[in-house]
């Protein structure tokens, strides 16, 4: 059986704890690995490795960190394939999908590369007479990451890059259900020449999660999984005075005008509703048909549904591939059969779809006459079933969004540019999209939702995900004047 330990100061390290987790491959149903959970005692080591690491790190000049960064990208360029392997056999996403995800966290190293602009401090000469302000950002220390299981690569590149660049040291504690993808990362990022302790991965579940939270040497959790842990990893640590980032669950809806693009919008739900079997964060799970839009659109997303090609993700035939465990998949599939109880209309049940073997799979399923008070629409499902709720008018789309707990992201369809510029203006959700279904921002952007789907205050990369892992420093500097010499007990003035 294979083992899955944690890297710790540049070495694989064998968990000491007794406890570890099977790990399977959601489209055979069988347990390839066994991944080793992390003891409070295990983590701690990790952290004390990570604190020595950067007060080292701290100190080596940008030109070098920008320099290893430029390395790694490198190395996750030339290792795109086996990382999409990997993911894929723990994941279960088409092989594709797993590259894609790759790309979208690669943009994360190179906006990090450019570290040396992104740092750059400010200065006002003469402030006060013959006095200089200036102002630089400095690292926090030990930052950690704690990601789920749905974007293995991306979402640690989400974090560890903008951290290390900004000279602080790193703790991942990755998803227990797909850990090789993270895993190997971390090894190319040594392989890269980074110093040990750097980037240390500790495997694990709530207990390894709670030491993070409690150590007194962690300065900042960048966290990533649903509202309930979001939540509870909020409240917890910043009662241990840490800076949290914690992004949530979601409910995406994608409104479509009658004067869409119906083939568009067809294409769109139907990606961004089953790509990855809908275990995104940004997947659309409502799509809101306003008007006339809806025969017409329903019957377009029924017919690409009835298409899809569901298998094995690395069948390159595959579009979509299973659910991540047996418990997920059943939880997805009965939400189907509480829609149709509560009096919506199934129009494909992907219940009814056969399989071969023991893999986690469901078809996908499209629910229409969806209305706001059943489960299908109040709760995040995480899986391939896309409700179609039927309103009058834009107003009502957008109030339903409003009303909703959820704000992550959210898609408009339209040709009307007043509407689009009305919806980009008044819908409540972090990331909007026109004719974008899945609107995840570019590296040099930054990720969050609002509401139920963000606590914090600073969202992810790109520049405010840098700001989390900097503190500014503010230094006031007056030079003896060798010609000049007065007492002033008072502020400095303006004069
Ligand atoms: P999850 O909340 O179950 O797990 C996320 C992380 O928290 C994992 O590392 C896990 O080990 C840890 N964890 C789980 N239970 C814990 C507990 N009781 N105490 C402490 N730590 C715990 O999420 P998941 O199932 O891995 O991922 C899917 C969820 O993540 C979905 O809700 C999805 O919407 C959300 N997500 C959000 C975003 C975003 O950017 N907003 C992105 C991706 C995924």
């Amino acid at each position: 059986m294979n083992k899955i330990h944690h890297l710790i100061d540049g070495k694989t390290v064998p968990g000491t704890s007794g406890r570890s987790k099977p790990v399977f491959n959601p489209a055979t149903g069988e347990v390839t690995s066994e991944v080793d959970l992390a003891s409070t005692a295990e983590v701690d080591s990790a952290v004390q490795v990570a604190e020595k690491a950067y007060r080292e790190w701290r100190d080596t000049s940008i030109a070098k960190r920008t320099s290893l960064m430029y390395d790694f990208r490198a190395l996750c360029i030339a290792n795109r394939d086996e990382i999409a392997r990997r993911l894929t056999s723990e994941h279960g996403k088409v092989l594709s999908d797993s590259a894609g995800e790759l790309a979208r966290g690669i943009e994360n190293i190179e906006f990090a590369c450019g570290m040396s602009e992104a740092l750059k401090g400010s200065l006002s000469s003469n402030a006060s007479t013959g006095i200089d302000v200036s102002t630089i950002r400095q690292p926090l220390g030990v930052v950690a990451g704690i990601t789920p299981f749905n974007f293995p690569a991306m979402i640690p590149l989400w974090t560890i890059p903008n951290a290390i660049a900004a000279g602080n040291a790193f703790i991942l504690k990755p998803s227990e259900r797909d850990p090789s993808t993270p895993m190997f990362i971390a090894e190319l990022f040594h392989e890269a020449g980074f110093p040990d302790g750097l980037l240390n991965v500790v495997n694990g579940d709530k207990e390894a999660v709670d030491a993070l939270l409690e150590h007194e040497l962690v300065r900042a959790i960048s966290f990533v999984g649903s509202t309930p842990i979001a939540r509870y990893i909020y409240a917890t640590g910043t009662a241990n005075g840490k800076r949290v980032q914690a992004l949530a669950g979601a409910k995406n809806h994608m409104v479509v005008l009658p004067d869409a693009d119906i083939n568009m919008a067809a294409d769109a739900a139907v990606s961004a509703g089953f790509g990855s079997a809908g275990e995104r964060c940004m997947a659309i799970s409502v799509v809101v048909a306003v008007g006339d839009s809806a025969g017409p659109l329903i019957e377009a997303i029924k017919e690409r549904t009835d298409r899809l090609v569901i298998g094995d993700g690395t069948d390159a035939a595959s579009e979509m591939g299973p659910l991540i465990t047996e418990e997920h998949r059943d939880r997805v599939a009965s939400y189907i059969q509480a829609g149709a109880d509560a009096g919506a209309t199934v129009v494909v049940d992907g219940r009814e779809n056969t399989f071969d073997g023991n893999g986690f799979f469901l078809g996908a399923s499209l629910i229409d006459n969806v209305t706001t008070d059943m489960s299908v629409y109040t709760d995040e499902i995480f899986g391939p079933v896309l409700s179609v709720v039927r309103v009058d008018t834009f107003d009502e789309a957008i109030d339903m969004i409003e009303k909703n707990a959820w704000g992550n992201g959210t898609a408009l369809f339209t040709r009307d540019g007043g509407a689009a510029r009305r919806f980009q203006h008044e819908v409540e959700a972090g990331m909007v999209g026109i004719n974008v279904p899945v609107p995840v921002p570019v590296g040099y952007h930054s990720f969050g939702g609002w509401n139920d789907s963000f606590f914090g205050d600073t969202t992810m990369y790109g520049p405010e995900g840098l700001r989390f892992y900097t503190r500014p420093k503010v230094t006031t500097t007056r030079w003896p004047d060798p010609s000049t010499s007065s007492v002033n007990l008072g502020f400095p003035t303006n004069e």
